[in-house]
């Protein structure tokens, strides 16, 4: 019995329902529903649970996220179909969804002309017109074979030999079928609003040996809205381009042929935000009893051997820094020490670039015998670490090679856990709200099959933090065996203006580090007890976080944060003194200000300029401010006040100040 045949015979209205969810399996309705998912169905319906939220059964909308991926995957199918209409001698490759539409490769050695495309878009919109029933079937693999013998269609050739089972499915609208695992609509009808946006050069199977085939790009929704409202977004996207902002506002550079790819330089106003940020950063962690510390970047390779990181991490570590011969002769004729001080001691120990904080606060740990009184022991450092990203996946401040974590680790007994992580939780909320995000995901992320530490220990551990969550009072999902194999953690997803998604904070529990390095405390019992490490970044890399805190802001800053918070700006010469004095005051008082006396350009010009550069505040002085001893502000968002000095004074450092 399919999807469909369920539904009426269960008297279910069907018109947007396109498939049925059980657990993280789906069907369309055009799929026959193997035993125990109808059992399933039939419980569920019989406890009244069908479709609740709760419920492990569930009907798919077409406007939901698996809907629309349902959905989608027709659309794909309709483009091959409006593609082999107009042109017959294309041969068909494979046609998969994306995340906000499809797309189909097509062998076709003349290509696309932007034309073509048009007619092809059109052709599908008459492909959903005609409402075209989709129908599945399934077919032996060499009837299969046979069938796409006599259409010529080499590539599913190729593709039907690769798969191992004896039977494959077939979608067919129409005058077209495709090979194909599915989910479908029902009917081409179903189809949402789509729009072809672009084509690409591909190789068959991402073989450079293969032939090359050519890739037409769509995106779709539900309807003619949530199809423009997604072109608006992405305008909007493209304005808000951190890459874009960085370059207009002066904040950041990468210079990938000179520097490297993925290594970013803080210019002078990108670094003013930095050192505000971390101020505050920092202000918080030492109220909240961490010791800030700095580490090296580089540290001999055995310390990375015993924290396992060269086992299971070298993938995204830079190479080794190994010693040239000649190097090595030359300074030891230099220094009797030098084999000492690199650590050579027979043997050769290259250094390695850091793609971790940890051990090394480790080691700060372990430096001293710690007794139960000294825990929690709390560490924080912004350290930079060092990570190989492929070249492909580097993207702005977003992906890079080089970046600082607002790292910290913490030492504690197990039955300390769940009070650290409700502190470190607050904290998280104090600070992501002072840079506007205050909508979160949160994620816990339970044991994992392979994993280190007891199930004792995970126990206790898991409930540690499910209480320390629940005390949060924040709304959190269970992500069942996504722990990391060391221990559970919780993930933080940040959403932004634009309703996207970032994973930001992290906390981590770590059983096993310790053990790595034979960490432990000294107890009131005088025993030595293993200790626990907690892992913990708040926005994770200043690097990631700058990029999406510009995109969030459009590069309009808090006050608090901005790099210039006021100009203060003379009209003519003769203000020119009272302009410099009142600079000076806001100067003295830790305002980041600039002083304009430009006088011979207008004064809408000027301000102009200053708006563009995005200050929150601007004074404006001119002769009537100087015989009355006011200012005049102005505000971004067009508010203008005109205050006596102290006033004034007083109402920009309550904003620009943080305390
Ligand atoms: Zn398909
Ligand atoms: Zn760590």
């Amino acid at each position: 019995m399919t999807g469909k045949e369920f539904l009426e015979k269960k008297g279910i209205k069907k018109d947007d329902i396109v498939g049925i969810k059980v657990g993280n399996k789906i069907f369309d309705l055009l799929t026959p529903l193997p035993e125990s998912v109808l059992t399933e169905l039939e419980k569920a319906i019989a406890e009244n649970k069908l479709d609740s939220s709760n419920s492990n059964v569930k009907l798919i909308r077409i406007d939901s996220l698996d809907g629309l991926d349902i959905m989608r995957h027709s659309c794909a199918h309709a483009l091959a179909q409006s593609v082999k209409r107009l042109f017959p001698e294309t041969k068909l490759s494979v046609g998969p969804t994306t995340e906000v539409g499809f797309f189909y490769d097509f062998y076709r050695p003349q290509g696309f002309s932007e034309e073509d495309l048009k007619k092809i878009e059109e052709e599908m919109k008459k492909i959903k017109n005609e409402n075209l029933p989709i129908r599945r079937f399934e077919l032996k693999k060499e009837e299969a074979i046979k069938l796409y013998e006599q259409k010529g269609e080499i590539f599913k050739i190729e593709i039907l030999k690769e798969i191992e089972d004896d039977v494959v499915s077939f979608y067919e609208q129409g005058e077209f079928l495709d090979l194909c695992r599915g989910p479908h609509v029902p009917s081409t009808g179903m189809i949402g609003a789509f729009k072809l946006t672009s084509i690409s050069a591909v190789h068959f199977r991402g073989d450079e040996n293969a032939p090359q085939l050519i890739r037409i790009y769509g995106v779709a929704f539900a309807n003619e809205e949530a199809l423009q409202n997604y072109f608006k977004q992405l305008e909007e996207i493209k304005k808000r381009d951190h890459r874009k902002l960085g370059k207009e506002l002066e904040l950041f550079m990468i210079d990938e042929d000179e520097i490297g790819p993925g290594l970013v330089i803080w210019l002078p106003k990108g670094a003013k935000i930095r050192r505000k940020i971390e101020n505050f950063w920092l202000k918080i962690h030492e109220k909240k009893g961490y010791n800030l510390v700095y580490t090296p970047h580089i540290a001999k390779i055995n310390l990375w051997k015993t924290s396992g990181h060269l086992d299971h991490y070298r993938k995204f570590m830079f190479p080794p820094m190994e010693w040239d011969k000649e190097d090595v002769k030359e300074k030891k004729e230099e220094s009797k020490d030098f084999e000492r001080s690199i650590g050579y001691g027979g043997e050769k120990t290259p250094y390695q670039l850091k793609p971790m904080n940890c051990p090394f606060h480790i080691m700060i740990f372990k430096s001293k015998t710690r007794s139960y009184r000294d825990l929690p022991f709390r560490l924080c450092e912004f350290g930079t670490v060092y990570r190989y990203e492929k070249s492909g996946v580097l993207h702005g401040l977003l992906r890079v090679r080089g970046f600082t974590q607002d790292d910290a680790h913490i030492f504690l007994k197990i039955d300390q856990i769940e009070d650290e992580v409700s502190e470190i939780l607050e904290i998280i909320k104090e600070i992501l709200s002072m840079f506007g995000f205050s909508e979160y995901m949160v994620f816990l992320s339970t044991r994992p099959e392979e994993k280190a530490g007891t199930d004792d220990e995970w126990d206790f551990a898991e409930e540690s933090l499910k209480k320390a969550l629940e005390k949060s009072k924040l709304n959190f999902e269970i992500d069942p065996g996504e722990g990391v194999f060391y221990g559970p953690k919780i993930d933080l997803k940040i959403k932004d203006v634009l309703g996207r998604v970032w994973q930001c904070s992290t906390v981590q529990l770590d059983f096993n580090l310790p053990r790595k390095f034979s960490a432990f405390y000294i107890d009131s019992d005088n025993q030595r007890k293993p200790v626990y490490i907690i892992h913990r970044a708040i926005f994770g890399s200043f690097e990631r976080f700058f990029g999406i805190f510009i995109e969030n802001t459009a590069g309009n800053f808090p006050p608090y944060f901005a790099p210039i918070q006021c100009a203060v700006i003379s009209v003519k010469e003769n203000s020119q003194d009272y302009a410099s004095f009142i600079y000076n005051l806001l100067s003295e008082n830790g305002l980041d200000c600039e002083l304009d006396l430009e006088t011979g350009e207008r004064l809408s010009k000027r301000i102009r300029n200053w708006e563009v550069a995005k200050v929150p505040f601007m004074i404006v002085i001119g002769e009537k401010e100087k015989e009355e001893k006011t200012i005049t502000i102005r505000e971004k968002g067009g508010l203008i006040k005109t205050l006596s000095i102290e006033e004034g004074i007083k109402y920009i450092l309550s904003k620009c100040i943080t305390e």
